[in-house]
């Protein structure tokens, strides 16, 4: 029987000091699946998928990704775990070229040889021709929506098999907005399991096979992102 990729998060509890932010969430993903994660702001949708990425430690609860409890683990560990996480600020290193932050991307990546890091970095050149126009530029000189591009390339660069993706279309022109959503199909067809955090509910929801709703770190909703339904009840739950 073939392995295939699983994501099972059990009443994870995260604290930022005394603030008790996620309060027992439940969620799971299988291979393949695109899952978006929608709440209103604060509700603990970027605290979870920091916390799925080790950049914050859960108190309690269970965080198992293909049978490898997470709890523990830190960021560059999850990463060689084959997760992604790429985060709402981006993080484009400053004083970098492009082609140094897509190598960068690479640097968790063990007994790749210089070659195969080269042909990584090659092909995203292929799928994102502005970054290859512009490789020896500093990431920070690129436009919004450029480094919102190097940012996932940087990860994808790594090929994760499951892919954290945090408010990628915040602040970028709609063009822009739908390269990004055709990108995450992709990535969706080629088989990368997606959490998507984003605001932009109908591109959010037209990406995804199903979602879950979040408020005050619990789950209220989830539901079939194809569900006219189910979208009811999710602007309901989480209307202001
Ligand atoms: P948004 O859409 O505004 O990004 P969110 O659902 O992603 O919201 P989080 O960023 O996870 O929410 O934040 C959840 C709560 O935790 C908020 O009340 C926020 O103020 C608080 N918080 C976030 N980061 C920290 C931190 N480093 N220290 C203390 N509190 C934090």
């Amino acid at each position: 029987m073939d392995i295939i990729d699983m994501l099972k998060v059990q009443s994870l509890h995260t604290y930022y000091g005394l603030s008790h932010i996620l309060q027992g969430i439940d969620i799971d993903a299988v291979e393949g699946e695109s899952i978006g994660i929608f709440g209103r702001n604060g509700a603990g949708k970027t605290t979870l998928l920091k916390t799925i990425a080790g950049w914050v430690r859960p108190s309690q609860g269970s965080l198992q990704w293909n049978g490898h409890a997470l709890a523990e683990v830190a960021p560059d560990r999850v990463c060689r775990l084959g997760i992604g996480f790429i985060p709402e600020d981006r993080r484009i290193f400053p004083g970098l070229s492009v082609d140094e932050n897509l190598h960068l991307g690479l640097m968790q990546a063990r007994g790749i040889s210089t070659a195969d890091k080269k042909a990584a970095v090659d092909r995203m050149y292929k799928r994102f021709p502005k970054l290859a126009e512009r490789r020896k530029q500093a990431g920070t000189t690129l436009s919004g929506g450029e480094q919102q591009m190097l940012a996932m390339a940087r990860t994808i660069v790594a090929r994760p098999r499951l892919l954290l993706i945090d408010e990628p279309t915040e602040g970028l022109a709609p063009m822009i907005v739908e390269d990004i959503f055709s990108l995450i199909g992709e990535l969706k067809r080629e088989g990368t399991t997606i959490l998507l955090v984003e605001q932009n509910m109908a591109g959010a929801l037209a990406a995804t096979d199903r979602f879950y709703a979040i408020d005050r770190g619990r789950v209220i909703l989830q539901g079939s992102s194809a569900s006219n339904d189910d979208q009811q009840r999710l602007m309901e739950a989480i209307a202001v």
